[in-house]
């Protein structure tokens, strides 16, 4: 289609308007042209304009006299020049005087043919580059700009930018994004028509703005404005004026806005990367109500960079086993001397570029997208395998703790995972403990506390990690199902700064007693707090005092070293 409408377009014969009041004139130009185009003529200005205003959107040229009766030649050109609808019609001035040139090229005219017409070839040149142009310029313009607002399209801003660039090189700009807070509610609630006149306002208050400021803009998609703009000092003031135009222009309700600022823009960075950093801000105004405007932050966007690559890389670097589980060690210190009675499963990232990453990096992260429970059904499996090895290969049961996430808890398929991992490794349910946070416990607590039921019923065991780093409260503890609590290191790390502290140890000790609940001492580092919690007859400890996380094969020569003794 396109192929034959362009060709038809080729081969078809252009509209030219002769517009002279004598007569012979007329005929030798009508004789000159007449092979190539469609000749129509006008002996006045008035005439002329009736045909123009039947005919303007077929008409490819105007050759104008200037000297008529009437309407002469000046005064159409002139009513021409104001009417947008004759815009792409180029009109070729047909004078004898040089000094007529300036005015007509003012009113807007594009060439001239001087009389007399005696030389064929040069105005049958003249005539076709005219149309040529004014058509390559149409076309031009019916693609470069967003047809809806008259923005530019976002093909033709990315090549502005450089083309800015180039002629401004030296001077600071900033990149914005522009999006509207929920708009496809606009169109929903308003329809579709309210929806484009919303972004028709939106595009007049950028056009407004950019009147008075250096740079340009753009429609890139849907309710997508990019701007790039001499920098800005006052983006606060900016923001509130913008707002409030589109308001006034757009008189809808609580329309929100939401901006990404990159300020002061790397020029060496290609458009798309300057366009992504605004865009960047701009996603982290996503979740307020009301117009806001955020400024990249370079740093806060390399965390998330790079946040984003380890999720992109997870699911390989499951496949290729980057992720292993490490074993801490918990002393039981009740007797003389502490005995190793179990380990904690604590997952390694050994990634093959950035090396060791540790938990605390990943696992929020993996928690917000749900990832999370991939990688820890990896890990309890990991370690079910593992405590069946040295039970096989040792003769050692050292039943290990694994850590289940929040978000696991949710899982309706959690006590089935667990009873087919231990069935798969030959395990009894009590020697796979489950360390479940103690914010899980309020953020999910009846939920929570059903599928713990079920899980100490079937016998596993289960120990509140963490237990005073969130809101919990002491006498939580006793309507909470658990068989361990595990002390958050904060209490340890402050057990030697004041009697207060030490004191709030004790009392939580005191009431875990009386619930018969043993507590782990999570984060001891020295021996000095050692012997405060062993003396306050804390019962298991678990921290770098004895040791640190280390790979199973290290865990396997300890194992074997205290076998010995
Ligand atoms: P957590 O469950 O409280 O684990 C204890 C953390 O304390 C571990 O950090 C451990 O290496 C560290 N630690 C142990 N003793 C000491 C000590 O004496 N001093 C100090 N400063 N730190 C000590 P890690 O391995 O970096 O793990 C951090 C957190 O990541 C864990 O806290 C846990 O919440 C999470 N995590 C680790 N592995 C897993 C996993 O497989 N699944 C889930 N869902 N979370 C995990
Ligand atoms: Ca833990
Ligand atoms: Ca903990």
């Amino acid at each position: 289609m396109e192929t034959i409408s362009r060709r038809e377009n080729e081969t078809r014969k252009r509209n030219v308007l002769v517009v002279d009041d004598e007569m012979i004139n007329r005929m030798i130009l009508g004789h000159i042209l007449k092979d190539e185009y469609e000749i129509s003529y006008a002996s006045d200005g008035k005439q002329a304009l009736e045909m123009v205003e039947k005919n303007y959107d077929s008409l490819s040229i105007i050759l104008l006299d200037l000297m008529m009766p009437v309407m002469d030649g000046f005064e159409l050109l002139g009513i021409l020049h104001q009417d947008k609808r004759c815009k792409h019609i180029p009109v070729i001035v047909l004078t004898s005087e040089k000094n007529a040139e300036i005015r007509s090229l003012q009113l807007g005219a594009v060439d001239f043919i001087p009389k007399p017409y005696d030389m064929p070839e040069v105005i049958r040149a003249r005539v076709k580059r005219s149309i040529k142009l004014a058509e390559e310029n149409t076309l031009l313009n019916a693609v470069k700009n967003d047809s809806l607002t008259g923005l530019y399209n976002k093909e033709f801003f990315f090549q502005y930018v450089m083309d800015h660039d180039k002629f401004h090189p030296t001077l600071q700009t900033d990149v914005l994004v522009l999006n509207i807070n929920r708009f496809h509610i606009v169109n929903e609630l308003y329809g579709h028509k309210t929806g484009d006149d919303l972004l028709k306002s939106i595009a007049g208050s950028i056009r407004l703005f950019l009147k008075h400021n250096v740079g340009l803009a753009c429609r890139c998609y849907s309710d997508t404005f990019y701007f790039y703009i001499a920098h800005q000092e006052n983006y606060q003031q900016l923001f509130l004026d913008f707002i409030s135009e589109v308001d006034k222009r757009s008189g809808l309700p609580g329309i929100s806005l939401r901006i990404g600022i990159y300020e002061n823009c790397d020029k060496q960075l290609s458009v798309d990367q300057r366009i992504d950093r605004a865009a960047r801000a701009c996603n982290t105004c996503r979740k307020t109500y009301t117009s806001s405007y955020a400024l990249y932050d370079k740093e806060l966007s390399e965390k998330e960079l790079f946040g984003e690559r380890l999720i992109r890389e997870t699911n390989r670097a499951l496949r290729e086993k980057q992720f292993q589980v490490h074993y801490q060690p918990k002393y039981n210190i009740e007797g003389d001397k502490p005995v190793m009675t179990s380990a904690e499963a604590l997952i390694r990232w050994i990634h093959p570029e950035l090396g060791r990453i540790n938990p605390g990096v990943f696992i929020p992260l993996f928690e917000e997208n749900g990832l999370i429970q991939k990688l820890d059904n990896y890990v309890w499996n990991e370690a079910a395998r593992q405590i069946a090895e040295w039970k096989n290969e040792l003769g050692i049961n050292l039943p290990v703790s694994v850590n289940v996430s929040r978000i696991d808890t949710f899982n309706p398929k959690l006590e089935e995972e667990f009873l087919e991992i231990i069935q798969k490794n030959g395990l009894s349910p009590n020697e796979l403990m489950l360390e479940i946070t103690e914010s899980a416990y309020s953020k999910n607590s009846s939920g929570l506390i059903e599928v713990i039921d079920k899980l100490r019923s079937d016998g596993f065991i289960i120990e509140m990690d963490d237990f005073g780093s969130g809101y919990s409260s002491l006498n939580m503890l006793s309507s909470m199902p658990i068989d361990i609590l595990k002390l958050d290191m904060g209490f340890i790390r402050k057990i030697c700064d004041s009697d207060k502290n030490k004191r709030m140890v004790e009392i939580i000790l005191e009431i875990a007693r009386y619930l018969s609940v043993p507590v782990v001492a999570e984060g001891v580092e020295t021996e000095e707090q050692y012997q405060i919690l062993k003396a306050m007859g804390c019962n298991v400890i678990q921290g770098y005092y004895f040791a640190k996380p280390m790979p199973p094969e290290e865990l396997k020569q300890k194992l074997i070293a205290e076998k010995a003794q």
